[in-house]
């Protein structure tokens, strides 16, 4: 389906909103502006963003836990999403596997926080079928930021 960037994502932000509105997490949200256009399938980014959340949500401290997500243009040809956020962060060695099915840090230490390992895979494999990139920042400690793109496109 085609749709105009504003419309598509405000949707989607406004509901992370309101998961957050009962929360003592804190949520930002920065989304510019756009006049262009994506051709998506919107239930499978919202699941994509939902993962990459949750995620967040499940390693950051409740207390001073903060999740940041922004969407902006790349260039005249993509869009990028980020969230960030500023939880345990995950170690270098582990990075390169994220993506990985079933690949999950620290084993026994994260098999506490449940999840079978397969979201960010699942994830990044919907990113790629609509022709955009996924990847992640990491550091151990000071917390992750999960990026996608999308392509967009303008109407003449
Ligand atoms: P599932 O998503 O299937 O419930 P999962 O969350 O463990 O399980 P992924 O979403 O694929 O699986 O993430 C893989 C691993 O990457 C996680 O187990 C965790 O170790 C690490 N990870 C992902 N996101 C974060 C994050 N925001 N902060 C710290 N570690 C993360
Ligand atoms: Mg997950």
């Amino acid at each position: 389906n085609e749709y105009q960037l504003d419309e598509f994502f405000n949707s989607i932000l406004a509901q992370f909103e309101m998961q957050f509105a009962a929360d003592t997490l804190e949520l930002t949200i920065e989304a510019k502006a756009s006049d262009g256009y994506l051709r998506a399938d919107k239930q499978r980014i919202l699941q994509v963003m939902e993962n990459v959340v949750n995620n967040a949500r499940r390693y950051i401290d409740d207390k001073t836990g903060k999740i940041e997500i922004k969407v902006e243009q790349a260039d005249t040809a993509f869009l990028l999403v980020s969230i960030k956020d500023n939880g345990r962060g995950i170690a270098e060695e582990d990075l390169p596997y994220v993506f990985d099915q079933f690949y999950r840090g620290e084993k026994s230490r994260s098999r506490q926080f449940g999840g079978t390992g397969l979201g960010l895979s699942i994830s990044k494999y919907i990113i790629d079928a609509h022709g955009g990139k996924m990847w992640i920042e990491s550091r151990l400690g000071q917390g992750t930021t999960v990026h996608f793109t999308l392509p967009v496109f303008l109407k003449p």
